[in-house]
Formats: structure tokens, C-alpha cells, sequence
């Protein structure tokens, strides 16, 4: 990057929300309508919608009780939207959307469990929908009602290239983990590592599990500081600090190289160590939720815990834009990893004035982004993250 780059973007004009004019309902409408019907696509073709080791966890005929659920509420929230607008424009869609769902699942027969001929190729939309559920479920209500930052609780443009992020990791999760775990597997397959596993799996199960936490997170926190020091990984994992309005759902927003690079090295640990199933599925979903969790908007207060597991305030200061604040807080688990290599920060209460990049210009959307570390040449070069802060 040079000095002289463009100015940053500024920041999206949000579009506010109001509650009783209809537009929350008639967005929730169709939201449910495009899971009833993405739930349809899951029941009618199985082997290429759903995820082998997630249906074990729901069973595919639960689906069904999933979509009579979103059919309902769908209906039920466009109905909320026409009666507080006066007119059907917001809830129409939500309508169409539920009408093609319910044509299209006329026929759907019960699948058996275990008959399913697939590959990793299969695209995860059970996960995607089950998951965006969870998610929004949790942290939609919290961001809504004890936000850090008010002014962006607002539908903002960044949520769209969010979202996307959001739907294509979930979707593309078979293939990514095959990636993630072939490094380890090629390099430490052969090494007679059935002792210690045997050694390891005979440990309590909290043990195990926060073995598995720290190890990782020790690997995660190098990859992570290699991925903000070395130019040529940079210009990838820049793509992650672009995001302005950071909150659960801009987490997501991780170039791909980026995720399979940081979580194949994170998972060699987990690996060697030969931790059972049932800790690595644990390990699996805090992950998974520490991350969503540490990039939300929130106040939530979280007491003397916020020294000892990462949380938003302490994750929000590795987004800021102030060059005095670089390179701080890289652990994702435990903020003592930072402490032992001197990149902790978290002063107080106080959060950071504003997060993203203060001297890059990154182009907007999924694809866009996706191809801009391979093209961009100025990336490489980071002059305000080489300054020590
Ligand atoms: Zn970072
Ligand atoms: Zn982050």
C-alpha cells in the first residue's frame, strides 16, 4: 500500500429501521420464506444440499417440522407487515416466496438416513440455514437491545457482502474441511501417533477440551500475526479488517485462502494430539461461536470474564483504524497468549473510535474481493501496519 492511496470509502448511509411501519416484519417474512424454501431444496435433493455429519446432529426428517415452522411465521409476519403499512408491497414477497416452497416440496418422499450417495462437493445449505437461525436467534435481540454502537444497529450496505460471505462459508464447509484437515493428515498421517492419542483421548473431557482451546489458539495466534506481517498473506487477511460496521455477521468476512490457511495450521495441534470426536465437535461450535460472539455489537458486560476469554471489546480493538493500534490482540480464545507476547490491549472500558482500514481502499462485494489479493500489487506493501504501535 503507498502513502498516497485514495481516501478511505466513506462510511455507508444506513437506512433506518423503524418499528411499526411494517418494513422489520415484511424483511422477517421474507428472510423465513427464503429458509422454508432453501429447507424444500434441502428435503427434495439431499445428497447435494445437506451435510453427512450435520444430519447425524438433526436428522433430515426433523426438516420437516423446521419448514411448517418458517411457512407459519413467514405468513404470519407478512400479514403483520400488510396490516402496519396499509399496503402489501413488504409482504408480498415473503408471500411468493413461501407459495413457490410449498409447491415445490409437493411430493417430497422421506429420505433414508444413511442411503445418500455424496462427495465434499455437496453444498451445505442445512448448515447454513440451521446455523443463520442459531445465530440470528442469539445475537440479533442482543445487538438490537444492548448495542455498543447504536448508530449501526440499522440496516447498513456492508451487510449484503456480509451475508454473502456468511452464506458461501457455510455452504462450501464440506470442501473447506477437507482442505483444513489434508495438511495435517499428509504430514503426520504416518507417524504412529496411536499411543498418544490413546493418552489424550483417556483425559477428562474438559481437559481435553481446553488442551485443544489452547494448543489451537497458540497455533491460530502465529498464523494470524504471520497473516498481518508477511505483505504477500496481508494483502489476503486485509479483506477481514475492511469491515467498518464490524458486528456478528461482518465475522464472516474472511477470504477464503485466509480460512484455510489459518485454520489448516491451527488444526495440526488437534490433530497430532488425537482428541476424541465428541471434544473436537465441542471445540468445533465454541469456535465457532467465540468468533461470531467476539465481533458483535454489544455492551453486554462480561466482568472480570473479558480477561480471560476474548470478547467484543477485545477483538473490536484489533479492528481499529488507529495505526497506534495495530497489530494488538490477535488470540481468538485466550487474551493471556497476547499478554505472554506483548500485543494485549484492552484499556478499561473504553472501545475503539472507529475500525477498518484507515489508508487502503478495498473494492465492495464477495467477488471483487475474492480476486483482489491476486491482482492488487500496492496490497502488498502495508506501511501504517509496519509502524510499531
Ligand atoms: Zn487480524
Ligand atoms: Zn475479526
Amino acid at each position: 500500500m503507498s502513502p498516497s492511496t485514495s481516501q478511505p470509502p466513506t462510511p455507508t448511509q444506513p437506512q433506518r429501521l423503524r418499528i411499526g411501519e411494517g418494513r422489520i416484519s415484511g424483511y422477517l417474512s421474507i428472510f423465513l420464506s427464503l429458509l422454508a424454501l432453501g429447507t424444500v431444496i434441502c428435503l427434495r435433493f439431499p445428497e447435494l444440499f445437506t451435510t453427512p455429519r450435520f444430519r447425524e446432529v438433526y436428522q433430515l426428517a426433523n426438516l420437516r417440522w423446521l419448514l411448517v415452522a418458517c411457512l407459519l411465521l413467514a405468513f404470519a409476519f407478512a400479514l403483520t407487515s400488510a396490516l402496519l403499512s396499509g399496503r402489501p408491497r413488504l409482504a408480498l414477497p415473503g408471500v411468493l416466496i413461501s407459495a413457490v416452497a410449498i409447491l415445490f416440496a409437493g411430493g417430497v418422499r422421506p429420505t433414508a438416513e444413511r442411503s445418500l450417495d455424496q462427495t465434499v462437493f455437496a453444498l451445505s445449505l442445512d448448515w447454513l440455514i440451521i446455523d443463520i437461525l442459531v445465530l440470528s436467534a442469539i445475537f440479533i435481540p442482543i445487538e438490537l437491545f444492548f448495542p455498543q454502537r447504536p448508530e449501526q444497529t440499522k440496516l447498513h450496505l456492508e451487510w449484503k457482502t456480509d451475508l454473502v460471505y456468511f452464506a458461501i462459508s457455510h455452504l462450501l464447509v464440506q470442501v473447506v474441511a477437507a482442505l483444513v484437515t489434508a495438511p495435517a493428515e499428509t504430514l503426520f498421517g504416518g507417524w504412529g501417533l496411536e499411543r498418544l492419542h490413546e493418552t489424550v483421548t483417556a483425559l477428562p473431557f474438559l481437559v481435553q477440551l481446553a488442551l485443544a482451546m489452547l494448543l489451537a489458539d497458540l497455533f491460530q495466534y502465529a498464523a494470524h500475526r504471520a497473516f498481518h506481517q508477511v505483505p504477500l498473506l496481508w494483502r489476503f487477511h486485509a479483506i477481514h479488517h475492511s469491515i467498518r460496521t464490524v458486528d456478528w455477521l461482518a465475522g464472516s468476512r474472511l477470504h477464503l485462502v485466509d480460512v484455510v490457511l489459518t485454520r489448516a495450521f491451527s488444526y495440526l495441534p488437534l490433530y497430532v494430539m488425537g482428541i476424541s470426536m465428541q471434544v473436537f465437535y465441542a471445540y468445533v461450535v465454541i469456535v465457532a461461536l467465540q468468533a461470531v460472539c467476539a465481533h458483535a455489537n454489544t455492551r453486554v458486560p462480561f466482568g472480570v470474564l473479558k480477561f480471560i476469554l476474548v470478547t467484543p471489546q477485545y477483538h473490536h480493538w484489533h479492528h481499529s483504524d488507529d495505526p497506534r493500534f495495530y497489530d494488538k490482540n490477535f488470540a481468538i480464545h485466550f487474551p493471556f497468549i497476547d499478554r505472554l507476547f506483548g500485543t494485549f490491549h484492552l484499556p478499561g472500558d473504553e472501545w475503539p473510535a472507529s475500525m477498518g482500514l484507515a489508508n487502503e481502499n478495498l473494492p465492495d462485494g464477495y467477488l471483487r474481493q475474492l480476486v483482489h489479493p491476486f491482482r492488487s500489487s500496492r496490497g502488498v506493501e502495508r506501511s501504517t501496519h509496519d509502524s510499531p504501535s
